[in-house]
C-alpha cells in the first residue's frame, strides 16, 4: 500500500474497511498484519502514525516486487541489473529442443513428427514433406480453398482430373512418366 503526503487517517481508515468488503463478499482476507505501507513525501513519524492506525508495518521504498525493484531510479544501469541477469540466465537454458517439448507437452494435439525434421534427408526434401502434409503445396484445389479465383481446377498437364495434391504427385499420367 502506498500512502502520499496528502492521504489522511480517514482516507486509510475507509481503505481498511472497503479490504474488508472485499474479505467479506470473495474470502479472500487481507492480512494487515503482514502488509506494509509505503510513504511518498511523508515523514517517518508521519508513516509510522498512519501504518499503526489500520494495523500495517511502515517501510520504505524501493522494494522488491517479483523480482523487479519498485520505487528505485530506473534510468540507473544498475537497478536493471537482476533483471537483465534473470533473462541472462534463461536465455542460456533456451533450445530448440526444449521449445519443441514444451510446444508438444502444451499442445498435445500437435504430434512429434509435425515438429521434428529428419536429419538423414536434405533440409528441402524436409520442408517439401511438411507442407505436402499440411495443404501448402499451391495445387489449383487448394488455392480454390484460399479464395483465388482461377479458370479451370483441373490438372493444366493432363487435364485427366482435378489438381490435388495426390494428383500431381502420383496419380497424373505426366508424374508417372518422369
Ligand atoms: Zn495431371
Amino acid at each position: 500500500m502506498l500512502t502520499h503526503s496528502m492521504s489522511q487517517k480517514t482516507d486509510l481508515k475507509n481503505l481498511s474497511r472497503i479490504l474488508t468488503c472485499l474479505h467479506l463478499g470473495s474470502g479472500l482476507k487481507i492480512n494487515f498484519n503482514k502488509s506494509k505501507i509505503y510513504g511518498i513525501g511523508v515523514t517517518n513519524l508521519e508513516l509510522t502514525s498512519l501504518a499503526s492506525s489500520i494495523g500495517c508495518q511502515p517501510s520504505h521504498l524501493p522494494f522488491t516486487y517479483l523480482g523487479l525493484p519498485i520505487g528505485a531510479n530506473m534510468s540507473r544501469f544498475s537497478n536493471w541489473s537482476p533483471l537483465v541477469e534473470r533473462f541472462l540466465k534463461r536465455l542460456k537454458t533456451f533450445t530448440v529442443k526444449g521449445i519443441r517439448s514444451f510446444l508438444v507437452n502444451t499442445y498435445p494435439r500437435l504430434a512429434v513428427e509435425t515438429t521434428r525434421w529428419n536429419n538423414l534427408v536434405p533440409i528441402k526434401v524436409n520442408i517439401s514433406s511438411w507442407r505436402i502434409a499440411n495443404k501448402r503445396i499451391p495445387t489449383r484445389i487448394n488455392l480454390d480453398n484460399q479464395g483465388i479465383d482461377l479458370n479451370s481446377l483441373r490438372c493444366p498437364l493432363c487435364d485427366d482430373d482435378l489438381e490435388t495434391k495426390e494428383h500431381i504427385l502420383v496419380l497424373c499420367c505426366v508424374a508417372k512418366n518422369t
